[in-house]
């Protein structure tokens, strides 16, 4: 192994190179469903994974577009520019003209575009999404794109229309068990029965979470011959060497502390942590997108106007992006903390869908039910006052208590 190689983390260093050591997401790739088939037959369109972090979006993409021997360049939406787009899609260009001219006889699978995955597609504003559009439209470039939010609300129409959307699902604890103990393999260590059981469960569905722990725990305390235990691992999650974890706890960490100072009305600490998020470059419609749900949330009927104001400044965001939308969500946090709070709405509607959960689908009383022709009108329907429209189990029952 090259030092190089020895470098890049456990979980780059055993990303599968077939689909045989691809494990979980049987619903995509067992024989017969639709990626195993793009991946057989080389043929593929534009697609966008959705699905958590660390179940198989980036390797799924490598693994097509090796099947599809088809030139193939990574950007992260995070860090890509213009320009990185531009010069992708001119080298697209060269290869696709270079192999028309020397192999359009002998090898028609390689005229097909270029592939190019955008990891965290979400990222990208309109604008950025809006300049891939003619390069996918006109075939020099297959769009792969990964992202951890609903496609719906993040992606371009005209990009969604064009493309596949295959969704992901976080790896199940049996799917993580064999992932690590393959991990553990690579890395020349055994694993108590125990200590696979926690690292599958730490990983909460994501493999590099759990391939992170097994590899800072190796680093750590792996001893020729002995197998790696529960405490292992646990005192490794005390040390400072995750460094991965650490940011994921700080990231959670700094935006619950940003909700909780907004609910106390506090507009100077919700102001500084949105600061440090904006600060450590965090997701801004991540942050618009929890101010939304805080409006209704927290704010709701004490002031309605609230609702308005951050779903603008999640317009906002989502057309300006940074730097300058940082002003938009200093603007929104401050408008959130200083309103008024009810969760009077939001109470109420977890009151009743615990009911409905309890009492299942009730019947809707016989005068609010529509009564389209003769004989449902005879049974009854659409008669009646309407002093209580509940279902009769639950008349006179009171969920919401606010004005
Ligand atoms: P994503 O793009 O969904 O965030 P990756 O495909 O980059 O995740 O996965 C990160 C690492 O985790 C891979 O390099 C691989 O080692 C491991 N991994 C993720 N999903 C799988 C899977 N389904 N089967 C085997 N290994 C996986």
């Amino acid at each position: 192994m090259t030092s190089q190689s020895q470098q890049q983390p456990l979980a780059d260093r055993i990303r599968p190179e077939s689909l045989d050591e691809f494990i979980g997401q049987e619903h995509l790739v067992a024989p017969g469903k639709p990626l195993y088939q793009a991946i057989h037959s080389g043929k593929i369109h534009s697609m966008i994974f959705w699905g958590p972090p660390g179940v198989g979006k980036t390797t799924l993409a490598r693994l097509i577009a090796k099947a599809a021997n088809r030139p193939f360049f990574a950007l992260s939406a995070v860090s890509a520019s213009k320009d990185d787009v531009r010069s992708i899609v001119e080298a697209a260009r060269r290869e696709r003209n270079g192999h028309q001219d020397l192999f359009s006889s002998l090898e028609p699978r390689k005229q097909g575009g270029a592939i190019l995955f955008l990891d965290e597609i979400h990222r990208f504003n309109k604008a950025q999404q809006d300049f891939l559009l003619p390069h996918v439209e006109d075939g020099t470039l297959v769009l792969i794109g990964a992202t951890t939010e609903n496609p719906s609300f993040e992606v371009i129409s005209a990009l969604l229309s064009r493309s596949q959307v295959f969704v992901l699902e976080p790896l199940t604890v049996a799917d993580l068990e064999r992932i690590v103990r393959r991990g553990a393999q690579q890395l020349g260590v055994t694993l108590t029965d125990e200590a696979a059981a926690f690292l599958a469960e730490y990983a909460n569905g994501d493999a590099r979470q759990g391939l992170n722990l097994l590899e800072a725990t190796a680093n750590l305390y792996a001893t020729e011959g002995v197998p790696l235990t529960l405490d292992n691992l646990k005192d490794a999650l005390q040390s400072k060497h995750l460094r991965y974890d650490k940011q994921a706890e700080e990231h959670y960490n700094t935006i619950s502390a940003f909700i909780k100072s907004m609910r106390a009305s506090q507009v100077d600490a919700a102001l500084y942590y949105l600061a440090r998020m904006v600060n450590a470059g965090e997701d801004p419609k991540f942050i618009a997108r929890r101010m939304v749900i805080f409006a209704s949330e927290d704010v709701g009927m004490a002031d309605p106007m609230a609702l308005v104001v951050a779903n603008e400044v999640f317009r906002a965001v989502e057309t300006i992006g940074y730097p300058e939308c940082q002003i938009n969500l200093a603007h929104g946090t401050v408008y959130l903390a200083r309103a008024p709070k009810s969760r009077a709405s939001c109470d109420a509607f977890f009151e009743a869908l615990e009911d409905v959960q309890k009492h299942g689908n009730l019947p809707i009383p016989m005068q609010i039910r529509n009564a389209p022709t003769k004989l449902m009108k005879e049974l009854g329907y659409g008669k009646g006052d309407d002093t209580d429209l509940l279902p009769d189990r639950l008349k006179g029952k009171r969920y919401y208590s606010g004005s």
